[in-house]
C-alpha cells in the first residue's frame, strides 16, 4: 500500500462559487491518501508514535459498521506491517458494510459488541488487550488533539477564518490549539442538539477562547441528510471537482456556503475550509443520487 503523502493536500481556491467578495479556499486532505483520508491520520499519528514506544504491534479501537476511523485504523496498522482489531458496535451482518469489507481486506479482525454494553467502552477478554494498543474512538483524546493540531503544517499564513466539521471535536480542538493569534476556528456539529460538545472541546484545550461551534445546520443529525444537500454536493463537484460526504464535509461546505450568503464573516476576512476526508462513508447511497 502507499504511504501517506502530506504534499498531496492541495490549497483549492473556491471563491468563484462561494462569493463574490471573499476569499474562500479549501485544505484538501482527502488527497493525502486514498484509504487514511483526511483528518484521520492526524488524529491517530501520535497514537501510532506511542504504540511504537511501547513496542506494540497490534492496534485496539472502537467503531461503528461505517466508521471512517475503524478503517484508517486498518489502513494504518497495515502500513506499519501490524495487525488489527476492530471492536463494533453492535452485530456481525452476513451483508458486511464497505467499510468492514475494505477494513477486512487490511487485515483488522472484528469483535461485535451489542449495542447496550459498547457504550461503556469495555474491551472484551477475547480481544486480549494486553497484547495490543487501544486507541480511543474516533481517535479522540489529548493525542488526538496534538495530532490534529499538526494540520497547521499545511496551512500557510494569513487565513482569518478556519472552518472545519465536528464529530467528537477532537479536530476543532486541535486546530484551535495549534492556530496563531488572530484565526478564529469555527466548527460545524453533524450531531443534533449535541450541546455538551462545547464543554468537551473546552475541557480538552481550556486556555483557547478562538473557536466556536454552530449546532444548527445538521441536515437532521448524524448520517441524515436532506436532497438540498445532496443537490450542493452534486452543483459543489461539478463547479470545484471537490468530492464531499454525506456524513461530514457535506454538511461543512454547504453550511459554509449558507453562512458566507448570510454575511456571517466579516467582507474581506480569508476563509480556510478543511476538507477531513471520509469519502468512503458514501457507498451507503444509491448508485446515481451523486454525479461523482
Ligand atoms: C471523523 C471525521 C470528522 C470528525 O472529526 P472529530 O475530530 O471527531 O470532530 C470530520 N470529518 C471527517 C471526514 C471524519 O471522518
Amino acid at each position: 500500500m502507499e504511504s501517506i503523502d502530506l504534499r498531496q493536500a492541495i490549497i483549492q481556491d473556491i471563491s468563484g462559487f462561494y462569493s463574490n467578495s471573499q476569499q474562500v479556499s479549501v485544505l484538501r486532505l482527502d488527497l493525502i491518501h486514498p484509504i487514511i483520508s483526511g483528518n484521520k491520520w492526524f488524529k491517530l499519528r501520535y497514537y501510532l508514535d506511542e504504540a511504537l514506544a511501547h513496542g506494540k504491534t497490534k492496534l485496539l479501537t472502537f467503531g461503528g459498521a461505517w466508521s471512517n476511523h475503524i478503517v484508517a485504523t486498518a489502513a494504518a496498522a497495515a502500513l506499519q506491517g501490524w495487525s488489527s482489531t476492530g471492536l463494533i458496535r453492535g452485530e456481525a451482518s452476513s451483508t458486511p458494510s464497505p467499510t468492514l469489507v475494505t477494513a477486512a481486506s487490511l487485515g483488522m479482525e472484528f469483535i461485535y459488541i451489542d449495542r447496550s454494553r459498547y457504550r461503556d467502552h469495555l474491551v472484551p477478554a477475547a480481544a486480549d488487550a494486553g497484547s495490543g494498543y487501544l486507541i480511543p474512538e474516533g481517535g479522540s483524546g489529548p493525542l488526538g488533539v496534538d495530532g490534529a493540531s499538526t494540520i497547521w503544517e499545511l496551512i500557510p499564513a494569513g487565513y482569518d477564518h478556519i472552518c472545519c466539521v465536528c464529530g467528537t471535536g477532537t479536530m476543532l480542538a486541535g486546530l484551535a490549539k495549534g492556530a496563531p493569534d488572530g484565526v478564529q476556528v469555527t466548527g460545524i456539529s453533524v450531531l443534533k442538539n449535541n450541546l455538551s460538545l462545547d464543554a468537551s472541546v473546552a475541557a480538552l484545550i481550556p486556555l483557547r477562547h478562538n473557536w466556536d461551534i454552530i449546532h444548527s445546520l445538521h441536515n437532521g443529525g448524524y448520517a441524515r441528510y436532506t436532497a438540498a444537500q445532496i443537490q450542493f454536493m452534486n452543483e459543489l463537484f461539478t463547479a470545484t471537482h471537490i468530492p464531499t460526504d454525506i456524513v461530514y464535509t457535506g454538511k461543512l461546505f454547504q453550511a459554509i456556503h449558507l453562512l458566507i450568503q448570510a454575511g456571517h464573516f466579516p467582507k474581506g476576512k480569508k476563509i480556510l475550509l478543511i476538507h477531513s476526508g471520509g469519502l468512503q462513508g458514501n457507498q451507503s447511497l444509491k448508485k446515481g443520487e451523486l454525479v461523482f
